[in-house]
């Protein structure tokens, strides 16, 4: 039989040709997010075209070499960002640099406006708006006083080359009109900045809240063991796996022995210590893939997937050996025994059966003098 290729290894070529790869999902997300502002600066390119015919604009407005200079930077941060490259800096999706690109050419294309710049300004805040959900408050505020130093920085240069043209009103208006809704960006950006932090960590909280909640649905309090609700849905798994694939499966049922007297002569404290040791013991001692669980009150399981007969019993053995050396502090001279009876799941039986049939293994050790263990059908 021949080996499929693993899960979403794709063929190099195809993905290096394709534009928006789906893994990882944040840079796909950046990519997203990249096409997103070139299609913006696409209709910005019209309406200037658009400015210029209908002599809003300068009529030596350079758009062509603008716009291309713009898509050339613009190649080069998607370059980036799609090999991976910006992901080494501090911004992997490189937002403070695509906003500076963004503010500079937008100040260029403000420099070709006449009566339209009142209007044309609002350009400054589509570029804003990109860093309301990627900027923290001081960045954002970094970003608005860059704005307002590329804007000053033409107002001075314009006074300086056209004095005659110039209207300080118009002036003065214009840069207060940008310096309040900067403002409010600010204000407003850091708001929802907050806000999107809130919701993160509500989420990482709920996401804790939810496994937190799953290991209480699968455990027991006291020995910390899978339940026996969480057990028999692994019993019903493991048996169809041993069916189909026609691999040994066997089950052990452990009860400690007289273990009403721990409680009657040490207290019920006491008990608590000695199914947390045995719970202890048993987990340290079997390996990982065996299934332990605390079936109720002093009765434990064990499944042995893929296992041997003799495997099985030597592991029960060496437990049973172990649980009998064990001290306790509320009593010097106790030893602590268990009978467990081990079974060999047969093919096409059910759950029920099995445990059955692993249930009259341990009344069988029980009824030899416990502390022993002993398997069903015996060999
Ligand atoms: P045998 O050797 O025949 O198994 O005798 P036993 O005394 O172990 O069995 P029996 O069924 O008579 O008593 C089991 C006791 O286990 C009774 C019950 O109070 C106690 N028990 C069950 N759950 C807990 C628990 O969570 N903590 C404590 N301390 N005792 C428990
Ligand atoms: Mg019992
Ligand atoms: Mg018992």
């Amino acid at each position: 039989m021949t080996k499929k290729p693993a899960g979403n290894l794709q063929d190099p070529i195809t993905y290096v040709l394709t534009l928006i790869p789906a893994e990882p999902p944040e840079r796909a997300i950046r990519l997203r997010r990249q096409i997103m502002a070139v299609y913006s600066y696409c209709l910005l390119w019209v309406g200037t075209i658009l400015g210029v015919e209908l002599s809003a604009f300068a009529p030596n407005t350079p758009h062509l070499m603008m716009f291309s200079v713009l898509f050339a930077i613009n190649l080069v941060f998607f370059l980036l960002i799609r090999s991976g490259l910006s992901e080494r800096l501090g911004d992997p999706s490189l937002t403070i640099l695509q906003m500076a690109t963004g503010i500079i050419l937008t100040t260029v294309i403000l420099h070709y406006t006449r009566e339209l710049r009142g209007a044309m300004l609002s350009i400054y805040f589509m570029v804003m708006t990109f860093g309301i959900f990627a900027l923290d408050r001081r960045r954002q505020m970094a970003m608005a006083g860059f704005t307002l130093f590329c804007f000053t920085t033409l107002q001075v240069y314009e006074w300086l080359e056209t004095p005659q043209q110039a209207i300080f009103s118009f002036l003065i208006g214009h840069w207060i009109i940008l310096a309040l809704i900067l403002c409010w960006f600010i204000y407003m950006g850091g708001y929802i900045h907050n806000l999107q932090n809130r919701v993160r960590d509500q989420r990482e909280n709920l996401r804790d809240a939810h496994s937190r909640l799953e290991a209480i649905a699968v455990r027991d309090d006291l020995t910390g063991l899978y339940n026996r609700r969480h057990f028999l849905e692994r019993l019903e798994e493991e048996l169809s796996l041993a069916n189909r694939n026609h691999t040994p499966l066997y089950l052990a049922i452990i009860d400690l022995d007289h273990f009403k007297r721990v409680n009657d002569n040490y207290g019920h404290h006491s008990g608590d210590e000695v199914l947390s040791r045995f719970a202890r013991i048993a987990s340290q001692g079997l390996r990982k893939s065996d299934l332990l669980a605390r079936y109720g009150g002093e009765e434990f399981v064990v499944l042995f997937p893929h296992a041997t007969e003799a495997a099985c019993e030597a592991a029960l053995e060496r437990l049973r050996r172990r649980f009998a050396e064990q001290g306790y502090s509320f009593a010097s001279d106790i030893k602590t025994t268990f009978s467990a009876g081990l079974t060999a799941f047969q093919p096409g039986e059910t759950a029920d059966q099995l445990i059955k049939r692993a249930d009259s293994a341990l009344y069988g050790a029980k009824s030899r003098g416990r502390n022993q263990v002993v398997q069903l059908p015996l060999s």
